[in-house]
């Protein structure tokens, strides 16, 4: 189901992407558990292969240290050391923890990165899905919280102040990659970009000289429809949805976004999408916004410098925030 969400949505960034006869260059990878795809314009074939190559290993590296799957992970050291010791973690830990504490603080918890027991709970990552007892899904919840995740800059440590506490950067990970990425195209001469992994993208430049990169925001619930379209230029774009990765039962839709105020699903959006100065923002907010819904999540995103959102909320209307109206390619309402 993810795999064809993804598929989809990288069909329609194709169309989106390539209105114009170009001199782009793109290629896709399986990583980080979804398809990355990147995109490299205005280069010869060996240049933008050499760059797109670097990227690629870029956040092949990353994944290796940021996977919720892994012992040998710095979070898998973070999180067997729960309740114990402080565990020293690579500068880039260092960073997306960091940044991932402060949306925490921003969006009071509905972004939290130590949701870990409560996915695992859930789990989405297995083929059998069942919901959970209710006081299992309690338990878990007193585990979430993210002042219990005392990170340190200087010394270069994390630590989990309770045993059983676990963090899951599932809603963060992929946005710092394609960050990531995207530095390391231009640091091999790449002016003009999109790294796009699964839904959280980056634009690095304009796509030509005056012409931005079309990016088409996948419709919640009419699979392969836009809902619309954005034009973006060195600027990134994240959509969080309850269309991924979810199980249908007894006419409810579970899925992969949890509330950490109810240890459920997340009920108050269908999809949220947030433009943003870089995707770590714009993938954390994303999960934020949807967690929050409409009003709060829009609230939300007006409070952070350079952010937009679109929200579709559990109805199907659509909001945007002021900085975005009009500006949204063939959205209907
Ligand atoms: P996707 O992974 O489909 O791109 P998101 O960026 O919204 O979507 O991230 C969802 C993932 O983030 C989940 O699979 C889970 O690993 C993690 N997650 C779920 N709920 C939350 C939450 N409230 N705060 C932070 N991370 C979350
Ligand atoms: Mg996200």
């Amino acid at each position: 189901m993810r795999m064809t969400a993804v598929v989809l949505m990288l069909g329609l960034l194709t169309a989106a992407g390539c209105r114009e006869t170009d001199d782009s260059h793109r290629r896709s990878q399986y990583l980080m558990g979804t398809v990355v795809t990147i995109t490299v314009a205005g280069l010869d074939r060996d240049d933008a292969d050499r760059a797109m190559n670097a990227a690629f290993e870029e956040i092949r590296r990353l994944e290796g240290i940021l996977t919720f799957f892994s012992e040998d992970s710095d979070l898998g050291r973070i999180n067997a050391a729960a309740g114990e010791r402080p565990v020293g973690v690579s500068a880039e830990t260092i960073e997306v923890l960091a940044e991932a504490r402060r949306i925490s603080d921003r969006s009071g918890g509905a972004f939290d990165a130590t949701i870990g027991p409560l996915v695992s709970l859930w789990g989405f990552e297995v083929k059998e899905r069942f919901v959970p007892p209710k006081e299992e899904i309690e338990r878990a919840r007193t585990l979430v919280n993210w002042r219990n995740m005392a990170v340190d800059p200087e010394l270069g440590t994390v630590r989990l102040e309770r045993r059983g506490m676990k963090v899951d950067l599932g809603g963060i990970a992929k946005g710092y990659a394609a960050d990531r990425a995207a530095e390391t195209l231009r640091k091999h001469g790449v002016s003009r970009a999109l790294v796009a992994v699964a839904g959280d993208i980056r634009a690095v430049g304009e796509k030509a000289v005056g012409v931005a990169w079309h990016v088409g925001i996948q419709h919640p619930r009419e699979p392969g429809a836009v809902l619309g379209s954005l034009k973006i230029a060195d600027r990134s774009v994240s959509t969080s949805g309850d269309y991924e990765r979810y199980f249908i039962k007894d006419d409810v839709r579970y899925h992969h976004i949890l509330d950490p105020a109810t240890g459920r699903p997340a009920a108050a959006s269908r999809s949220a999408t947030v433009l943003a100065p870089t995707t770590t923002l714009s993938d954390a907010l994303s999960t934020a916004a949807f967690v929050l819904g409409p009003e709060k999540g829009i609230a939300l995103v007006r409070s952070v410098p350079g952010a937009e959102a679109i929200i579709v909320d559990r109805e199907g209307r659509v909001h945007v925030t002021p900085g975005l109206a009009g500006k949204v390619e063939g959205l209907a309402s």
